[in-house]
């Protein structure tokens, strides 16, 4: 806690490192096909922790071969086993994955930090607990199809892609709702962040789930790419960059393969005058550097009220001076590593792109260790619409702050963006809370609130964010015919 006015003030904090003595790192990983782990016919790669360097283990890169095999291993479970299965058996193993997840959270949230570099205070208390009650809701489902209204047959194979923002979160919203509809699936983690997708079909195994129902196949882009090209898929979920959702949709255009595209954004994050100003800077934090702002709904654009804006930013650089930058795995974090040298070489050269372009650069005092990728939390004022900082997906801990006179010209200036995955508003009025969500062209319109993630919340974008929906009811259309 700090009770500084100061910008930069803070008193010290006692180190709180979790152990890591909880998770067994193996020195190599093969790909899980058909229920076990098996060697890949490609190279190895190495997996690191972004907050020191080391080398983690090495990592079966999946080929077409291996990919194929995966694919047919998802086939045949899917024709013999678990299209057959009556939705409340399914419902039994969705169940049983659920508190697997929930009894290993700890190992879990220690493994994904040390993975990807995000606070153990994250991981532990946002994405596992989010991961298992995923699992938790679309159980409920499984029985319950026929309710839905997106009929009630499964699809077949489906080919799921995440990024290494939210790996074990991305991978939950992936396989959940694809399960319990009856589909098998075929699953490429990051090449960044692969391990606790692996340890995840350890947890398959654990729960009996009949072998080929969940594949795991490891490796780079071009894994990737043979599993949306493999000819027996039937539907392809991808989430990560806008340029590789255009490549996916280019690559199954004229086929039957059916495409849910979760993509960037760029959100606004809007404050009005007479909002709760202190309660709007926790908001505008948690919406920016919430996961160093690997985020793609995260509220990078700041449209806040002329009136309040000099007391706004006060505010804020004062708040920002208090967060913590270091070790994932100490419980007093705020801001762990960015994942990877090359997502770091991208934010640093769009900051500098921002100063280049006229804007002006803030960072609060702060000491970066000097192994691993670290970013300090930045905020850019004097940004203008037209600044590439304004207009592109950072994906980083760095604000672009703007400012508005007139709802309308928030509005006006919200839409301004070839994306629509999210936006805030903060305001004392419900009236112009529910105006606003009208007219943003956004997925999510978090109110008074921002990063709220619920397994029970439909969530996707408009626009160059993609299409289709995951989460809550809607989430199962994907997945149904
Ligand atoms: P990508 O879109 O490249 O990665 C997402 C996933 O797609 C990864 O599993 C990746 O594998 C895989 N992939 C890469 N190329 C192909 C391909 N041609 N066909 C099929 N799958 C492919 O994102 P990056 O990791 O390269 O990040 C780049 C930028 O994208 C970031 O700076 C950020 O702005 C944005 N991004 C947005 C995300 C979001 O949720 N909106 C998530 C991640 C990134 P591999 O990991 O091996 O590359």
């Amino acid at each position: 806690m700090t009770t500084s006015a100061e910008p930069g003030v803070t008193f010290d904090y006692a180190p709180a490192p979790e152990s890591r003595s909880i998770v067994d790192i193996k020195a190599s990983y093969g790909l899980f096909v058909d229920g076990e782990f098996v060697d890949g016919h490609g190279k190895a790669f190495k997996t690191v922790n972004p907050a020191t360097e080391e080398v983690l283990a090495e990592i079966a890169e999946a080929d077409d071969h291996d990919v194929d095999r995966a694919v047919k291993a998802a086939r045949r479970a899917y024709d013999r086993v678990w299209s057959k299965m009556p939705g409340s058996e399914r419902a039994k193993y969705l169940y049983r994955i659920a508190r697997i997840i929930a009894e290993r959270s700890r190992e879990l949230a220690v493994l994904e930090s040390i993975d990807n570099g995000k606070p153990i205070r994250e991981s532990r208390d946002v994405d596992v607990p989010i991961v298992s009650a995923h699992f938790f809701y679309y159980a409920g489902w499984a029985d319950k199809l026929k309710y839905a209204g997106f009929g009630e047959q499964p699809l077949g194979v489906a080919a799921q892609i995440i990024p290494w923002n939210f790996p074990l979160l991305m991978l939950a919203w992936k396989i959940a709702p694809a399960l319990a509809c009856g589909n098998t699936v075929v699953l490429k983690p990051a090449e960044t962040t692969p391990l606790t997708a692996l340890l995840f079909a350890e947890i398959c195994q654990q729960a009996d789930l009949p072998p080929g129902v969940v594949n795991i196949v490891t490796g780079a882009g071009g894994t990737g790419q043979a599993l949306v090209g493999h000819s027996d898929v039937d539907k392809v979920a991808f989430t990560g960059s806008t340029e590789v959702g255009k490549a996916i949709a280019r690559t199954v255009a004229g086929t039957t393969k059916r495409v849910t595209l979760e993509l960037g954004g760029k959100a606004a994050n809007i404050v009005f005058d007479d909002a709760p100003i202190d309660q709007a800077v926790e908001g505008i934090v948690n919406g920016i550097f919430f996961n160093q702002g690997h985020v793609c709904c995260a509220g990078s654009r700041l449209l806040v009220q002329e009136s309040v804006a000099e007391d706004v930013l006060h505010r804020l650089k004062r708040r920002m001076s208090t967060l913590r930058v270091g070790d994932p795995l100490d419980k007093n974090t705020d801001i762990g590593a960015i994942n990877s040298a090359e997502q770091l070489a991208r934010i640093r050269e769009l900051s500098d792109v921002g100063e280049a372009e006229g804007a002006a650069r803030w960072s609060p005092a702060c000491e970066l260790p000097s192994h691993g990728y670290w970013f300090p939390p930045t905020l850019f004022t004097d940004v203008t619409q037209a600044h590439r900082i304004a207009r592109e997906e950072i994906f980083g801990p760095v604000l672009s702050v703007l400012t508005f006179r007139t709802p309308a010209e928030a509005v006006a200036k919200a839409n301004n963006t070839p994306y629509g995955l999210s936006a805030g508003v903060w305001t004392d009025k419900g009236s112009r809370i529910l105006k606003m969500a009208n007219e943003l062209r956004a997925g999510v319109v978090w109110a008074n609130t921002f990063n709220k993630f619920d397994p029970t919340s439909p969530f996707g974008g408009y626009k160059e964010s993609g299409y289709g929906r995951e989460g809550g009811r809607h989430g199962l259309e994907g997945y149904l015919r």
